[in-house]
């Protein structure tokens, strides 16, 4: 998960960036001061962008933007200006922020912004992994030649067990009812039983898993469903 850093100190606004960033799949670290913002830089040298307010007690965003710049580092910064801060933008740009989100900001266009700025300089995906392939742990789905490896060596499944790893592999940590599953993979049309994903499942995991009885990537949740556990 991406890490972004959120130096603003208004309590209000900061848990309201925070949860949306977290509901968009990025892990947020949180700073009310200029000075706390760049600890935690330093401690989490991961942070692939920085979500910067101006106005702060200490020291200012633009400073805390000069500084991390001037520490040579390459990480996104976008910065939170007031309305009216017409000016904060030219001062911006040159302490070397990338962007700007003026407030009042509504949490989809403060996302669209971060999509845009980590896609632009690359986050933590390395930016030359072809789109069509998807890598969870020791797994790599190749879903242009419908093909799936583990460390590196090709595991023959049949196209449902594709289906099935596919819709896994997208959804990682979700936990997926045998309804959504019978649906996603056998289509809204099939009129078959429950029992048919838990019969898939059983033998996907046999190819799949080290041990199939302690199952380690594709686990059980009970009374519901299953899930990409890795
Ligand atoms: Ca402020």
């Amino acid at each position: 998960m991406k890490k972004i850093l959120v130096l603003e100190d208004e309590p209000n606004i900061r848990s309201f960036v925070v949860i949306n960033l977290r509901r968009n799949g990025y892990e947020p670290i949180e700073a009310a001061c200029g000075s706390e913002a760049l600890n935690q830089l330093e401690k989490n040298p991961d942070i692939c962008l920085a979500l910067l307010d101006v106005m702060l007690p200490d020291i200012d965003g633009f400073e805390v933007c000069r500084r991390i710049r001037a520490s040579g580092s390459k990480i996104g910064i976008i910065m939170l200006t007031a309305r009216g801060q017409e000016i904060d933008k030219v001062t911006g740009l040159m302490t070397g922020a990338d962007d700007y989100v003026t407030k009042p900001f509504s949490p989809a266009e403060l996302t669209a912004r971060v999509d845009a700025l980590v896609r632009r300089i690359g986050g933590s995906d390395s930016p030359d992994k072809p789109s069509y392939e998807i890598c969870s742990g020791p797994f790599l789905l190749n879903t242009r030649n419908r093909t799936l490896e583990k460390d590196c060596k090709r595991l023959k499944l049949t196209q449902i067990e594709y289906l099935l790893m596919k819709l896994f592999m997208e959804n990682p940590g979700r936990a997926m009812s045998r309804e959504d599953i019978l649906k996603a993979v056998w289509g809204d049309d099939f009129k078959g039983e429950l029992k048919t994903v838990d019969v898939n499942i059983r033998r996907l995991r046999i190819k799949i898993e080290t041990d199939p009885t302690e199952p380690e990537f594709l686990t059980t949740v009970w009374g519901f469903g299953y899930k990409w556990g890795y």
